[in-house]
């Protein structure tokens, strides 16, 4: 399963919407899990603040998509503009992927939290 934020591995972190009865099946529909208390907090602190609505998050990944574009171009220009893609050594590939995918998943927590207005 992965982290509701980040998607990242989630490990033993959840959250559940503490609003609804144990009887009501929404309950057991709003249960997320979390690959840290940061995770958590964030988006606990998303759900006091919205009432336990979820915001649209296509506005907050398309953030997050754009927030990747800097630390790409830094990797890509740190390897030689002039390089294509298609000589890139596998390690070259992998390091492109960690930073956009790093970028992405730190974008998505920030997002959490500042939507929240509560830092965790
Ligand atoms: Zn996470």
């Amino acid at each position: 399963m992965r982290c509701a934020v980040c998607s990242r591995q989630a490990r033993g972190f959840g959250w559940f919407n503490p609003n609804l009865s144990r009887s009501d099946p929404r309950r057991r529909e709003s249960y997320r899990k979390f690959c840290s208390l940061r995770c958590q907090g964030a988006y606990s602190n998303l759900m006091k603040k919205t009432g336990g609505r979820m915001i649209d998050p296509t506005e907050m990944e398309i953030a997050a998509m754009t927030d990747c574009l800097a630390p790409l171009g830094d990797y890509v220009a740190a390897l030689g503009l002039q390089t294509p893609l298609a000589e890139y050594s596998r390690d070259q590939v992998l390091g492109l992927i960690e930073v956009v995918v790093t970028a992405y998943q730190d974008r998505m927590v920030d997002g959490h939290e500042q939507a929240a207005g509560v830092p965790f």
